[in-house]
């Protein structure tokens, strides 16, 4: 069997039912949404887990100073702590706030040297802005699903990490997005809890997606798996 990851899960929450091959994964990219969720994380023991620590964009009010302070204690004292789950959201919350809030843990993240988990609505200018000329050791672009963004994202250490939710539309769409994401550039996730009520595993995913853009579900999980690989090493 081709091993498999998953590139942005919620490791602090349960895994739903659907998701039936979680067990078999090889790696999965946890991140935390708020604070109070960091210390859960840190106390998570599994071995193929990759923990990301952040401030996501709904919750920009918890980046206080002390806050600040903790993430930047957490990424001394663990050097495989990743960024995440940060970025921007025009569908929820301020603008003005959340950019402050994620230019500030880029500024972490490109510090440390760390992968940032990024999370966009609607707001891919900016944090194109956001990610220009700063060297990051990679960037994950959660649940990706712009078109028109693809090309300038690429030209930066960008990942363009699919979730189920891109298969709501039409087959068209999601074929013209996957022949246009670069091959080394591919990863899959779930984004789970939250892996939508048709999901019903990692494979099966693959599965669907490879039936529309006309490829073996194997041959996208190990992609995703070599990607993530050269990622993390
Ligand atoms: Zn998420």
């Amino acid at each position: 069997m081709v091993p498999m990851i998953d590139s942005h899960l919620h490791g602090i929450e349960a895994v739903p039912d659907n998701y039936s091959d979680y067990g078999e994964l090889k790696r999965m990219v946890s991140c935390v949404a708020k604070a109070d969720e960091w210390d859960r994380q840190l106390a998570i023991d599994d071995p193929r887990m990759i923990k990301s620590y952040g401030i996501h964009p709904w919750y920009a009010e918890d980046w206080t100073l002390e806050n600040k302070k903790r993430l930047f204690d957490i990424l001394t004292n663990d050097p495989a702590a990743q960024v995440g789950e940060i970025g921007m959201d025009n569908k929820r919350g301020q603008i003005l706030g959340q950019t402050m809030v994620f230019i500030q843990q880029l500024d972490l993240a490109e510090h440390f040297n760390r992968v940032v988990s990024v999370h966009d609505i609607g707001c891919e200018k900016m944090v194109l802005e956001s990610l220009r000329g700063r060297k990051l050791k990679a960037i994950i672009l959660h649940s990706y699903g712009s078109d028109s963004y693809l090309k300038p994202y690429s030209e930066l250490e960008c990942y363009f990490s699919i979730s189920p939710r891109l298969l709501s539309r039409s087959d068209i769409r999601v074929k013209r997005l996957m022949d246009a994401i670069p091959e080394d550039r591919l990863l899959l996730e779930t984004d789970s809890p939250n892996c939508g009520k048709e999901f019903s595993g990692m494979r099966d995913f693959a599965e669907r997606l490879g039936n529309i853009i006309g490829r073996p579900a194997d041959e996208l999980l190990s992609l995703a798996e070599q990607n993530l690989g050269r990622i993390f090493g």
